[in-house]
């Protein structure tokens, strides 16, 4: 196995998940709806997919990379294959542009199972393999994973109640992702006000995924990016003071494409956990040149210490084609190059932290 580098530097950089899925992938995965694939094309089409990712993420500099999730499809749907207790519903719609009503649904029929878990565990054991640098991890959260089921009264009473039935096998995958060596993982969630309760109720989700966990956890909360359309209200402030009581060491947010808004709250996050900030927009085909992603980090510093900063996209990739998504890593990480240049000679520090009274 590859050896990974034991230090990062300051304002480490890292991707949120999934990479840009080349045109041919598209053509590869109808070709496999149709029939034309057998198990072992299918293999080497997936390692194939997962080894350009890790490559295109090495090259341009990234210092911590996932597999891409090129072994999943629509961000959770390969979930759903491995779960008992389901019934396929297809579409609502099936015209028009792609969005939040234009992807296979599911019914619950019967108490959701996951007997052979969510297969994270496999993705990470290739990406270990086949990788050189420092490695995340990602899972969907309870709220993220069930985002496509329909709760039956006669199942589940609510949609929290459908969510807690996936925090044991969510648990259950992270312990078995640090079993297998991964020392970061990353729970992806998205507003809390799907699930109808409080966003205390939320956090406590979360938290009782995450218990006995022993590894970086991070926390990614978004507001949707199926098709590259939000799906959610794009403010992180009703989440407070909740959010202050995740057991995380990091909260992952999203800044790039609501033009820094709420910046500010990084102050009150890195009270607590270190930040990943997202400061490149997945939502636009502008590729923002490094000198606005260096602004953009700035303005991050403005509110954070730089040792409790990291450097995202807002979200994953995989609404941009490929090309985007390199060019949009290269330069996240050459506008990080400036400010960390800068950090390091001591021309930019981030604020003083205030003295507790
Ligand atoms: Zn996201």
């Amino acid at each position: 196995m590859p050896t990974s580098p034991s230090t990062l530097p300051v304002l480490p950089t890292s991707v949120i998940g999934s990479h840009g899925l080349p045109g041919w992938m598209y053509s590869a995965l109808e070709m496999i709806d149709s029939g034309r694939f057998g198990p072992t094309d299918e293999r080497e089409l997936f390692d194939d997919a997962v080894n350009m990712a890790i490559r295109d993420q090495e090259r341009a500099g990234v210092d911590i990379i996932s597999d891409g999730e090129m072994k999943r499809w629509k961000f959770v749907q390969s979930f759903y294959r491995r779960m008992t207790g389901l019934q396929a519903q297809g579409p609502l719609r099936k015209l028009g542009p792609e969005g939040y009503d234009s992807v296979p649904r599911y019914q619950a029929t019967e108490r959701i199972k996951a007997p052979q878990g969510l297969g994270i565990v496999d993705e990470f054991n290739f990406l270990k393999q086949h990788a050189t640098h420092r490695l995340k991890a990602t899972c969907p959260g309870p709220v993220t994973i069930s985002i496509h089921i329909r709760e039956r009264p006669s199942v589940y009473r609510d949609r929290l109640e459908l969510a807690n039935e996936f925090v044991d096998v969510i648990n259950t995958e992270l312990k078995a992702l640090v079993a297998a060596g991964a020392d970061y993982v990353q729970i992806d969630e998205p507003s809390h006000s799907i699930i109808g309760g409080s966003a205390e109720d939320y956090v406590d989700l979360y938290n009782r995924c995450v218990r006995g966990v022993r590894a970086r956890i991070a926390l990614h909360i978004c507001f949707g990016n199926l098709a590259s359309r939000a799906r959610f209200e794009r403010t992180y402030a009703p989440l407070f003071p909740a959010i202050m009581d995740a057991r995380a060491d990091e909260l992952v947010f999203e800044f790039a494409n609501r033009e820094m808004r709420e910046v500010e709250l990084a102050s009150q996050i890195t009270e607590k956990f270190d930040l990943g900030a997202g400061v490149v927009d997945v939502k636009s085909f502008h590729q923002e040149p490094p000198e606005l992603v260096a602004s953009r980090i700035r303005k991050v510093l403005d509110h954070a210490p730089a040792e409790r900063v990291r450097i995202v996209p807002d979200c994953g990739f995989f609404t941009v084609p490929r090309w985007l998504c390199v060019s949009k890593l290269t330069n996240m990480v050459a506008g990080t190059m400036i400010v960390r240049s800068e950090v390091e000679r001591g021309s930019r520090r981030g604020p003083r932290r205030r003295q507790r009274v």
